[in-house]
């Protein structure tokens, strides 16, 4: 069963309702959602699902069903059962998902700093970090910093393009990512563009303005393997 994802025209949902298709053993599925799931690197997103009695269940974890575009709600548990047909109001833990799209959105700007193949990366709402393919002599904490909270000053509005396949194909410099292929098969590929710094394929969620990630700054860089070398930060404040 696919789910329309609402996230991806507007990531500044924090709520909808949507009417519940499928219960299972993994957890419910719904017509449409504001919860993103697992994916990209990015973890899945929490929050509430509110009944119309006012029964609320807690959601630990949105993860990708087995149909494509489908999200599956992963409730706590010993929470109430829901019954499919039945509406329910979505409610993000926000706090926690505008804290990923400022890091999602620092590690694109980052990506531009660090001019290397990205071999892995994982966002966390308290940090996140990218996997390079590099020499560990050119990676400096303080540059890396630096050099990415002036491109954030920039303020430069964020944009969510479409690309088809065969398009993509034809720009294969647009993947930066060795170890996350862009999905294929729809069609369609989603790009985000930070118009001036960057432009590659994503499905993830961002902010609407780089100038809301504020600034960052380097936790830690340590080697992780003889090719990947890792860059993590959190952000700065
Ligand atoms: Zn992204």
């Amino acid at each position: 069963m696919t789910t329309e994802l609402l996230f991806r025209e507007d990531a500044y949902l924090r709520t909808a309702t949507a009417r519940v298709v499928a219960v299972h053993e993994r957890g419910i599925e719904l017509d449409r959602t504001i919860f993103y799931p697992q994916g990209g690197g990015q973890v899945g997103d929490s929050g509430q699902l509110v009944r119309a009695n006012g029964e609320r269940i807690r959601v630990a974890d949105a993860r990708k069903g087995e149909a494509p575009d489908s999200v599956v709600h992963v409730p706590d548990a010993s929470m109430p059962r829901v019954d499919v047909g039945e509406m329910l109001t979505l409610e993000l833990d926000w706090p926690r998902r505008l804290a990923l799209m400022k890091l999602h959105t620092a590690l694109h700007v980052m990506s531009c700093v660090v001019v290397a193949p990205v071999t892995g990366g994982n966002i966390s709402p308290d940090k996140a970090r990218l996997d390079f393919d590099i020499d560990m002599r050119l990676l400096d904490a303080a540059h890396i910093e630096c050099e990415t909270n002036a491109l954030i000053a920039r303020g430069v509005a964020t944009e969510t393009v479409w690309i088809s396949d065969a398009e993509l194909d034809a720009r294969p410099e647009l993947v930066k990512t060795m170890s996350v292929q862009p999905p294929r098969g729809s069609g369609k590929v989603r790009l985000l563009r930070i118009p001036g710094i960057d432009l590659q394929p994503c499905g993830g969620t961002h902010v609407a303005n780089i100038a809301e990630i504020g600034a960052i700054r380097v936790l830690k860089i340590r080697s992780e393997g003889r090719r990947n070398r890792r860059v993590e930060v959190a952000l700065a404040g």
